[in-house]
C-alpha cells in the first residue's frame, strides 16, 4: 500500500494488547523501556534536545501506577507517563502539530496514541452512572468505579471529511474563526445510530444544503486533538446552488485552475499539510485516474 502523505499514518508500535493484564510482564517491561511524557496540554516533554524519550527505569526504579503501557518495537518497550509524576524537568516542550512534521513518522504515532488516552484518562475521575472514583486498570486502558464496578474504555470520536465534487468543480467552506483567507472540505461528527456515509450526506446538505449522490470511503487519520478520528470521503454532488448554514461562513465551488491560481497567489490558503483534509485536496487537485473514474462514472 502506498503511504498516504499526511500525519499519523504510520503504523506505530505493537499494542501488545494481552500485556495490559500482566504486571510481571508490564514490571518486567519497565526496566529497558523508553518513556515518552506529556503534560496536561498534551504536549510532550523531551530528555533531551535530542532524545524524544526518558530511560524509563532511571527515572523511577519500579513502574508508577499512572505508567500508561504503550506497546513494543522491535522489542523495544515504551511506556507513557503523565509529567505531573515527574521531578526531572523537561529539555523541550513539543506541540503534537509540531512533532508530527519534526519528528521519525513512529515517533509521531506513539505520541498520537499516548496524547490520546492520556487524555482520556484525564477526563475519567469519577463514575458516569454513581458518581463514584475511577480507578485505572489494565495498564491505562481501562477505568472502574470503586462504588458500583462500572467499567468505562478510551473512546475514539469518528468525524467524516469530505471532497465533494461533481468532478470538475470541488465543494469547500470556510468557518467564522479560522484565520482570514483559509478554506476547507466540509466536516462533521458522526452522530449515534449513523454510519459515516450517512455523516457525509447530512452534513453537507445541513452546513451548505448541497445533495450529495453518492459516496465513497477514501482514508482515515487519527486526530488527537483530543481525540478524533477524521474518515475521509470522495463525495459525488452535481454542481447546485449553495445554502450556508450558522457554522459556516462562506461556501462555494471552485474549479481546478481557479482553485490552483488563487493559492498561488496567495489569496487563498488550504488547511495544514499534516491533515487528511490538505491529502484530499490535493488528491482531487491532481486526480489520478481511479477518483477521476469514481466521478466521470457519476456524472
Ligand atoms: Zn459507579
Amino acid at each position: 500500500m502506498q503511504a498516504p502523505d499526511f500525519a499519523f499514518q504510520h503504523a506505530g508500535l505493537d499494542r501488545a494488547e494481552p500485556m495490559r493484564a500482566h504486571p510481571a510482564e508490564l514490571d518486567a517491561a519497565w526496566q529497558d523501556a523508553q518513556l515518552l511524557v506529556l503534560n496536561e496540554k498534551g504536549e510532550a516533554c523531551c530528555y533531551s534536545a535530542s532524545e524524544i524519550y526518558y530511560p524509563a527505569s532511571s527515572m523511577f526504579l519500579r513502574r508508577p501506577e499512572s505508567a500508561t503501557w504503550l506497546g513494543f518495537d522491535d522489542g523495544q518497550a515504551f511506556f507513557a507517563l503523565p509529567q505531573d509524576t515527574m521531578v526531572h524537568a523537561p529539555h523541550e516542550v513539543i506541540s503534537i502539530r509540531a512533532a508530527a512534521v519534526r519528528w521519525p513518522a513512529r515517533d509521531a504515532a506513539v505520541f498520537a496514541q499516548a496524547k490520546a488516552i492520556l487524555h482520556w484518562q484525564s477526563q475519567s475521575k469519577f463514575c458516569g452512572r454513581c458518581g463514584g472514583f475511577l480507578d485505572l486498570k489494565t495498564a491505562g486502558y481501562s477505568a472502574v468505579c470503586g462504588d458500583c464496578g462500572l467499567a468505562s474504555y478510551p473512546q475514539t470520536h469518528p468525524a467524516t471529511i469530505m471532497c465533494v465534487s461533481d468532478g470538475e468543480h470541488l465543494l469547500l467552506g470556510r468557518q467564522p474563526a479560522w484565520p482570514e483567507k483559509r478554506w476547507s472540505l466540509l466536516a462533521g461528527f458522526v452522530e449515534p445510530g449513523e454510519t459515516p456515509e450517512q455523516t457525509v450526506v447530512r452534513e453537507v446538505w445541513e452546513e451548505s444544503g448541497v445533495r450529495v449522490e453518492h459516496v465513497r470511503y477514501v482514508a482515515s487519520q487519527p486526530w488527537p486533538m483530543p481525540m478524533a478520528l477524521m474518515v475521509g470521503f470522495d463525495a459525488y454532488a452535481p454542481m447546485q446552488a449553495i445554502h450556508i448554514s450558522d457554522e459556516l461562513q462562506d461556501a462555494r465551488w471552485f474549479g481546478r485552475d481557479e482553485l490552483e491560481a488563487l493559492v498561488a497567489a496567495d489569496e487563498l490558503t488550504l488547511p495544514d499539510p499534516l491533515s487528511i483534509s490538505h491529502y484530499l485536496i490535493m488528491r482531487w487537485l491532481h486526480a489520478d485516474s481511479a477518483i477521476g473514474e469514481f466521478w466521470h462514472t457519476k456524472a
